[in-house]
């Protein structure tokens, strides 16, 4: 089991604010990629691959997870898809992957939503 995988299963989603909340603040400091209104978006400090950013909602709002989002909250998610869309293609011209680690079977340990977009090489299939 990889580090990030132990880390995962032993967090639990408590409903606190996260590490993000403090970024979102700008109490901790982040390496900006994009941001508007809605969405933050922000190289991850452990990164997976040459490019490795991370898309955020300013407002949790909830949002500790995927599988937490309610109806009404449709346009965000497709707001941060688009934005993961749109900053791949100018980081990544070749390609990219976004990844969603959703509860703790899907390896998730930060519980405010994000977006993972990677890239900057080849991607293999299937990931572990
Ligand atoms: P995992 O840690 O298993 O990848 P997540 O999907 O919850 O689980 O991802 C959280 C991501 O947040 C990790 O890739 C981690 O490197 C990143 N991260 C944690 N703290 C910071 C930070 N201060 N700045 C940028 N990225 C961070």
């Amino acid at each position: 089991t990889s580090d990030e995988v132990q880390k995962a299963q032993a967090v639990q989603d408590t409903g606190s604010p996260t590490i993000f909340d403090k970024i979102i603040a700008g109490e901790i400091p982040c390496n900006k990629v994009y941001e508007d209104e809605t969405a933050l978006v922000f190289h991850d400090v452990n990164p997976q691959a040459p490019v490795h950013f991370l898309v955020i909602p300013k407002q949790r709002a909830g949002l500790t997870q995927l599988s937490n989002a309610r109806a009404e909250q449709k346009d965000i998610l497709g707001h941060l898809l688009f934005v993961a869309a749109q900053e791949g293609q100018k980081l990544c011209p070749g390609g990219y992957r976004i990844v969603v680690n959703d509860g703790k079977d899907g390896a998730q340990s930060v519980y405010h939503l994000h977006l993972h977009v990677m890239g900057g090489r080849q991607m293999q299939w299937p990931p572990g």
